[in-house]
């Protein structure tokens, strides 16, 4: 760009640049796009991507072509289509925008309405289970207009990313953003008949809202790289507890450390530059623990954001001679992370269908919403909980730590008590208040508190005026939970309106179905203690499912009764749903493989050889005591001590080996994971005691990687 004052501004320091400046200079949004399309192909593409409607070619090969000049001028080289394959992270192959020499040899540079359009990569290396075979390779990927262009800077250089689906050459999705948008549309139409049924003539559109909080971990990256488990499975499978954990409560939302710090600067400014609303951070409650929260926006946007704030974690980690673990559970014994994802719907005239207003016991068209999301979740629980599966968050859901993997709705004492007015009476005429809060300090002012305190135990808990998802996990992709959320949503509101469209006087009528609704499914709803036992036992009277893990989940998906949803509203076809649940088996499978071969890598080559030296030493040292005819008990303790955990390794290795051999053996994918699960991990398990035991024992001298304490103080 010529514009001196601009150069100017560009050439300062990102960190002596406005916040206003640097937010969103890399992303090809509303204003660029207004300053450089002609005023009519501006509007047809805000059409697009307001009410969904394909673009004409004559119009996509003038964006095409103002993009390509915007990301040139921004120093891009390539351009990629940007795809969410299903592997949960996303993909991208870098074209340059060069083709052939012109007449006098020079590279011309170039980008069609096509390639911006429709991309080709090669989709066999792709998991489908079993949806493409490798003779039938095509794999189409497809703009997605709705959320915008950006361009990645990183050591690649400056690479034009145009967000896209990624279909098969038969139309199956192979993608997590495809059914997402198909949830979007189907919640859209549902949601629509609802608002008219209450009078709302004015909504075009109704979108969900989503504003993901992502937790994370940093490590210092030379002590990360002296650890194969960090490396190859990004968490910790060896590790006997630090001295000091996460007990004295300093951490959570403690002073930020100046390494972390400096991290979290340059983090804001990377995400700022991609329209990414990074808003709060903080300490979370383990120590290195850390978290994000950006402002929330359209789902299909937020899900991308979400996917550029990992990877720009990852990336931004590294300049700062660190590494940014995403997993569920790096360490034992401490927090693991999550991803918290508050959801609410929305019309584009600005109403939060979710929000209760100031009298909710009188506001109709609220309480049916609530009451539909309420029957939603309990007629499909399985399937919210199979939406938060993924390998590392089966070390969080349903095993020691929070959220429980039994899904309940928590709504706080105001609704709660409404609803329960609304169940026993069919009336509800009182509305509790929230009381004065006083400090007892007098130059504080009193203030009003929320009518309900916090539930931190609730895996979906009502704050306000929206939801939180609370058991998504940390490294997953969001899109699946907001595919569900939207899809559940879409069935109950459609469920609603084919009856309350019917009635004669809809007021009557809604309210019959809010008390329908609410009796019926507010077994669901639980406002007390999630992590105690007596809610396990509970949930299990009221007949919730209590899904221990993802390979246990994954059925959900192909139910009759989930396929029936999915195919009503045109977000899954059966045999997507059964590839998909294919995938999860593999993915399991694979992932708890790698688990066991690093355990055994480093058993072998690591631990043992130098416990054998530390025992060497110990023998020495009962010769030489002995020999000085001294007392050598404590030596001679030890080397048994040391002796019998070496045996126990050696045997515990012995048969995980034998039983990994067979399970690569078994053909049948779900077969091999739930042998996986079943056998694999318990002799992990029982490898990773006595090396632990041993850790505590050995001379730090001859350990031969970083311990707890070092990775989680040491930053
Ligand atoms: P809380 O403290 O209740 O968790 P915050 O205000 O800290 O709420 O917000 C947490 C996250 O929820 C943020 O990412 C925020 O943008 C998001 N959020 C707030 N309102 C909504 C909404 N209506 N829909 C979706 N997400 C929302
Ligand atoms: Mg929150």
């Amino acid at each position: 760009m010529s514009d001196p004052e601009l150069t100017a501004v560009n050439e300062k320091p990102d960190e002596d640049r406005k916040i206003t400046e640097i937010f969103g200079e890399n992303v090809f949004n509303d204003t660029v796009m207004r300053q450089r399309l002609p005023k009519k192909v501006y509007r047809d593409l805000k059409r697009t991507m307001d009410e969904g409607r394909k673009l004409d070619p004559v119009t996509a090969e003038v964006v095409a072509y103002a993009m390509k000049e915007w990301a040139i001028e921004k120093g891009a080289t390539h351009y990629s289509h940007w795809f969410q394959p299903l592997t949960g992270i996303t993909a991208e192959k870098h074209d340059a925008f060069i083709t052939h020499e012109d007449d006098e040899g020079r590279v011309m540079m170039d980008f069609s309405g096509k390639e911006l359009v429709m991309g080709e990569p090669d989709a066999s290396s792709f998991p489908s289970g079993g949806l493409r075979a490798t003779f039938e390779a095509r794999g189409y990927t497809a703009w997605d207009p709705s959320s915008p262009a950006f361009i990645k800077e990183s050591s690649c250089g400056k690479i034009l990313c145009i967000p896209t689906a990624f279909c098969s050459y038969t139309g199956e999705a192979l993608d997590k953003k495809t059914p997402l948008l198909r949830s979007m549309q189907a919640l859209n139409d549902q949601a629509l008949r609802i608002v008219r049924l209450f009078g709302n003539h004015d909504a075009k559109k109704v979108t969900p809202s989503v504003g993901p909080e992502q937790e994370y971990f940093l490590v210092d990256r030379d002590l990360f790289m002296k650890r194969p488990d960090l490396m190859f499975a990004g968490r910790t499978l060896f590790g006997a507890g630090a001295p000091k954990g996460q007990e004295m409560e300093d951490h959570y939302f403690g002073v930020i450390r100046e390494r972390v710090g400096a991290y979290m600067k340059d983090l804001n400014i990377e995400l700022w530059k991609l329209g990414v609303t990074a808003r709060t951070q903080h300490n979370e409650v383990a120590p290195a623990q850390h978290e994000l929260a950006p402002i929330y926006e359209t789902a299909n946007i937020a899900v991308d954001h979400n996917q550029l704030v990992m990877e720009t974690m990852k990336r931004v980690a590294v300049k700062h001679n660190m590494r940014c673990l995403l997993h569920e559970k790096p360490y034992a014994g401490v927090n693991g992370s999550g991803k918290h994802n508050n959801w609410s719907i929305s019309t584009d005239n600005g109403i939060n269908l979710l929000d209760p207003g100031d009298t909710p016991n009188e506001n109709m068209q609220f309480l049916l919403i609530l009451s539909c999301i309420i029957k939603a979740i309990d007629t499909h629980a399985d399937l919210l909980r199979q939406s938060a599966a993924d390998v590392g968050n089966d070390h969080r859901l349903g095993a020691d730590e929070a959220p429980p993997a039994i899904m309940s709705v928590f709504l706080g004492e105001q609704l709660d008590d409404v609803v329960t007015q609304l169940i026993e009476t069919g009336e509800a005429n009182s509305l509790k208040q929230g009381e004065k809060l006083k400090t007892g300090v007098r130059s504080i002012p009193d203030f009003v508190k929320d009518a309900t305190d916090r539930n931190r135990t609730s895996p979906f808990a009502f704050t306000g005026n929206k939801f939180e998802f609370r058991s998504v996990g940390s490294a997953d992709s969001i899109a699946s939970p907001n595919t569900i959320l939207n899809a559940i949503t879409a069935e109950a509101f459609c469920e609603a309106a084919d009856e309350l469209e019917k009635a004669d006087d809809i007021t009557v009528a809604a309210h019959d179905l809010i008390k329908k609704n609410l009796r019926e499914h507010h077994r669901v709803i639980f406002n007390g203690d999630g992590y105690s036992e007596e809610w396990v036992k509970e949930a299990e009277r009221r007949g919730l499912p209590n899904i221990g893990s993802m390979i246990e989940a994954a059925g959900a998906l192909t139910t009759d009764k989930a396929v029936k949803l999915f195919e009503r509203f045109r977000i899954f076809t059966r045999t997507e749903l059964e590839s998909r649940e294919e995938i999860i088996y593999e993915t399991y499978a694979k992932t708890i493989n790698i688990e066991a071969a690093t355990m055994l890598d480093m058993a072998g080559n690591m631990i043992i050889p130098a416990v054998v030296r530390y025992s060497r030493e110990l023998a020495e040292t009962v010769n030489a005591v002995k020999a000085a005819g001294g007392d050598a008990e404590v030596p001679v303790s030890l080397l048994e001590d040391v002796t019998v955990r070496l045996k126990e390794m050696k045997k515990a290795m012995d048969v995980l080996e034998k039983a990994r051999q067979e399970a690569l053996s078994i053909t049948d994918a779900k077969e091999q994971a739930f042998y996986y699960k079943d056998k694999i991990k318990i002799m992990m398990d029982d490898l990773r005691k006595p090396a632990d035991e041993l850790e505590l024992i050995v001379d730090r001298r001859f350990w031969p990687f970083p311990t707890y304490g070092e990775l989680m103080f040491e930053i």
